[in-house]
């Protein structure tokens, strides 16, 4: 077995132990491998190992890794998550090429995603990404701008918002890296309470995990634990 079929092996026993303890459903968590940095070998071991959804941040670099991956396997029933910064003239490849984006904070950039999204295409699941630390240097719409901003984009055609998403401080201690996902979590409590449809908490990183599980996540987006140590950030 290669050593990425190995440690994805590791990090499934790690959310089902996290999810057992949380008393919840290991079937209700899904994870994302995050690959930036990684080639499209490295994606293609993890195929090969049984996984389907991969999360990129950088659109140059994601869109040459999918077109290899797409190569090699063209019939592969792969999902392809955006979870970067989005610079607005680069909206229109985003909106073709993925099945997700995590990282919606503003509605211009919501917009322009559901009119570049080609007709016959499912709509694109969007996550909007909230910073739950306050601090004004951290990406994400400030909590109380999301409401507001999660019906606009019920709004729009080619989207569907699907939930929440949050890169928490980073944090050693549990009960610390929890306080942060539960300000998501009743986030999303809140607005679901006020009738907006949300299904998803997209939370939780290779250090932080098994917090953001207890917390509810349901997406968790691990990259080093499965691929190793990145040559940037
Ligand atoms: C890089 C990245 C991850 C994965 O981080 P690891 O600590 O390597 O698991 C998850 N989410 C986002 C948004 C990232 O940029």
């Amino acid at each position: 077995m290669s050593t990425i079929a190995h440690k994805l092996q590791a990090v499934d026993a790690t959310i089902r132990a996290a999810s057992n303890t949380a008393g919840r459903d290991r079937a209700s968590i899904q994870l994302l491998a995050v690959s930036k940095s990684f080639p499209a070998e490295a994606v293609l071991e993890a195929i090969a190992a049984g996984q389907r959804a991969f999360g990129e941040n950088y659109l140059q670099e994601a869109l040459d890794k999918m077109a290899a991956v797409a190569a090699a396997l063209p019939a592969a029933p792969i999902e392809w998550h955006f979870i970067g910064p989005i610079q607005s003239n680069k909206t229109r490849p985003i909106a073709a090429g993925f099945n997700w984006v995590h990282t919606v904070e503003r509605l211009k950039i919501a917009q322009r995603l559901s009119e570049q999204r080609p007709a016959g295409m499912a709509p694109l699941n969007i996550c909007i990404q909230v910073n739950t630390s306050g601090e004004a240097s951290k990406s994400g719409a400030a909590a109380d701008e999301v409401e507001e901003l999660a019906r606009q984009i019920t709004l729009l055609p080619n989207l569907k918002l699907r939930g929440l998403m949050t890169i928490p401080e980073l944090e050693t201690d549990e009960a610390r890296q929890r306080a942060g996902f539960a300000r998501l979590r009743l986030l999303a409590d809140g607005l679901r309470a006020g009738g907006i449809e949300l299904d998803t908490l997209s939370m939780g990183m290779s250090a932080d995990l098994a917090a953001a599980i207890a917390e509810g996540a349901t997406i968790v987006r691990v990259g080093s634990a499965i691929f190793g140590v990145r040559n940037y950030d």
